[in-house]
């Protein structure tokens, strides 16, 4: 990589001043734009006004827009800019504008917005914040507020950096910059915005060269920051579990799904083996965790729940799609096979101590993949399960528009909906996965990438180390989820990968899809440039204030120059 020489025209040089920034933040942050609501639409609405209001897009009209979201149950859009300066180089900057649910806050609550009068309510409240939260505090380093760290901060730097390019009479590339909705929840607006980089590609001639993620860092040890080259994915794999419904007096004829569900999850829980490491990197999956896992039981009585639903949360670092369900097809099996014995040894044992005739046939339960029990279903009843499944899903999809159910209770109600028209002799288990799916990214694992980013992460802690005595680590995957796993998919693995989640996941569809392939087309390495943040979805939300107004905006305009430079 060459860099361009320094020149001394000042007016080849942005300049970001901390006053630029707070300018865009405390507006930003004042916004309650809470994920996954209509309440988004007003942060993407103050992007596009801010932008707007810039006098370089008063001329070019057709440099920024909102782009809709397709099928959006909350009419949500995407907000860009583009400053074009020389050639076809372009850095893309995306942050996301919501922010979590403030329940947290407590009696703090009115002030979740206003950093300055909620820090003046927390310093005489001790009790609401920990020890370290509370020093922070004191200190007056930090600035704190729901959405600070998380990450307006850092949209707000991004923002007042097109800004400043705005006012450059020329400068090598061009910057575009995406303020996406529901990160926090589905990334629609991510995934919406692979369609409108395609567009903006082809219409400005662009070429996109490094993708820009500012969400907040966080930090090991207070003296080394941290920068991510990638980010970890996430796959939601369910399991269904349908039992043989009885008395609880005639246990001994019925079989119990919690019985198969809970074995199911004794045996994933917090199981090493549905996680990746990378020793290259020194960094590994989380343990998975079950977010839930419950019957279909909505009163009292005395019978056998019919149905039990569970819902694993896997972060893989290399896993994909379908070897996790794969590792999970097994694991039930294993475990239905045990519970099976279980139960039928123990009514043997019932019919034989009270003079009962013993059940003929003994349990096996049938374990299958989500894809198999569809194929099946197809197989057997034709062209009218067709018509029947197509229905079904509709009908789930109509419920997750208007909220009556969410990704994982729409799932557990279309397989209660197939098994009413097929039916069910012997317990049976089904594997398969609930939205959202974020596939995992990283420098590492692109080797036309990866030298790009690491040099970019040697010439930052060259040009840190100076100005700011510190030293920036690079990460391979930034663990907090973040929409840079939408970055760059490549060709090669698009195809494998949308065939599992189309296959396993019931929900794939007019409600929830990704566009690999415009993903693919458009790939390009990313990097995570934040501030320093703790205790995000916290009420002790904060982001640091020498990072938010000096430091990250510095490094990225570095970055910038190192990415846009001929
Ligand atoms: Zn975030």
């Amino acid at each position: 990589m060459t860099t361009s020489p320094q020149t001394t025209n000042a007016s080849s040089h942005p300049v970001i001043t901390p006053e630029a920034i707070l300018n865009i933040f405390y507006p930003y942050v004042a916004i309650n734009s809470e994920s996954g609501t209509s309440a988004e639409n007003a942060a993407s609405a103050f992007v596009h006004r801010h932008f707007k209001e810039n006098p370089y897009f008063r001329i070019k009209t057709d440099h920024f827009g909102l782009h809709k979201i397709k099928n959006d149950p909350f009419d949500r859009q995407v907000a860009w800019a583009l400053v074009k300066g020389r050639g076809r180089k372009t850095a893309v900057f995306i942050h996301h504008f919501d922010v979590v649910e403030i329940e947290d806050f407590k009696r703090h609550k009115a002030y979740a917005f206003q950093p300055e009068t909620l820090e003046k309510s927390l310093l005489d409240d001790p009790d609401a914040l920990s020890r370290e939260a509370y020093e922070d505090l004191k200190s007056n380093a930090w600035i704190f507020g729901r959405g600070t760290a998380d990450m307006k901060g850092g949209g707000a730097i991004q923002m007042a950096i097109m800004d400043a390019y705005t006012k450059l009479e020329s400068f090598e590339g061009n910057l575009l910059l995406l303020a996406v909705s529901d990160e926090e929840n589905l990334s629609a607006g991510m995934r919406a915005a692979a369609p409108l980089l395609e567009r903006l590609r082809l219409e400005h001639d662009l070429k996109y060269v490094l993708m820009i993620n500012s969400e907040p860092h966080q930090r090991k040890t207070p003296e080394r920051g941290m920068l991510s080259g990638g980010s970890i994915g996430k796959i939601l794999p369910f399991v269904y579990a349908r039992g043989i419904l009885a008395h609880a007096g005639k246990s001994a004829e019925g079989f119990n799904p919690v019985h198969l569900l809970s074995e199911i999850v004794r045996r994933t829980e917090m199981n090493p083996e549905l996680g990746d490491y990378r020793p290259e990197a020194g960094e590994m999956s989380p343990p998975p965790t079950w977010l839930m896992a419950r019957d279909s039981k909505l009163a009292y009585d005395v019978s056998m729940p019919l149905t039990a639903f569970g819902c694993l949360s896997v972060q893989p670092l290399t896993n994909t799609p379908d070897r996790i369900s794969g590792y999970l097809l097994n694991t039930a099996r294993e475990a239905a096979q045990e519970v099976a014995e279980r139960v039928n040894r123990a009514s043997d044992l019932f019919c034989q101590q009270t003079h009962r005739p013993r059940r003929e046939v003994k349990w096996q339960p049938v374990v299958l993949s989500f894809s198999e029990l569809v194929a099946h279903s197809t197989h057997r009843y034709g062209e009218g399960f067709t018509a029947y499944y197509k229905d079904a899903l509709k009908k789930a999809n109509d419920k997750l528009t208007t909220g009556e159910a969410n990704n994982a209770t729409a799932t557990w109600s279309l397989l209660d909906a197939i098994f009413e028209y097929i039916g069910c002799e012997q317990p049976t288990v089904i594997i398969g996965v609930v939205p959202p799916y974020y596939p995992s990214v990283s420098h590492l694992d692109r080797p036309e990438y990866q030298r790009f980013i690491e040099e970019i992460t040697i010439e930052l802690n060259k040009f840190t180390a100076v100005h700011y005595d510190q030293h920036y680590d690079l990460e391979a995957f930034f663990t907090g989820i973040s929409d840079l796993s939408y970055a760059a998919l490549m060709h090669d693995e698009i195809s494998a990968l949308e065939e599992a989640v189309a296959d396993q996941m019931p929900l794939y569809g007019d409600f929830y899809s990704i566009p690999f392939t415009e993903i693919a087309r458009n790939a390009m390495p990313c990097l995570n440039i934040g501030p320093w943040g703790k205790d995000f979805h916290k009420i002790s939300e904060r982001v640091l204030k020498a990072d938010l107004l000096e430091r990250t905006p510095a490094m990225i305009l570095k970055a910038l120059e190192l990415a846009l430079g001929e």
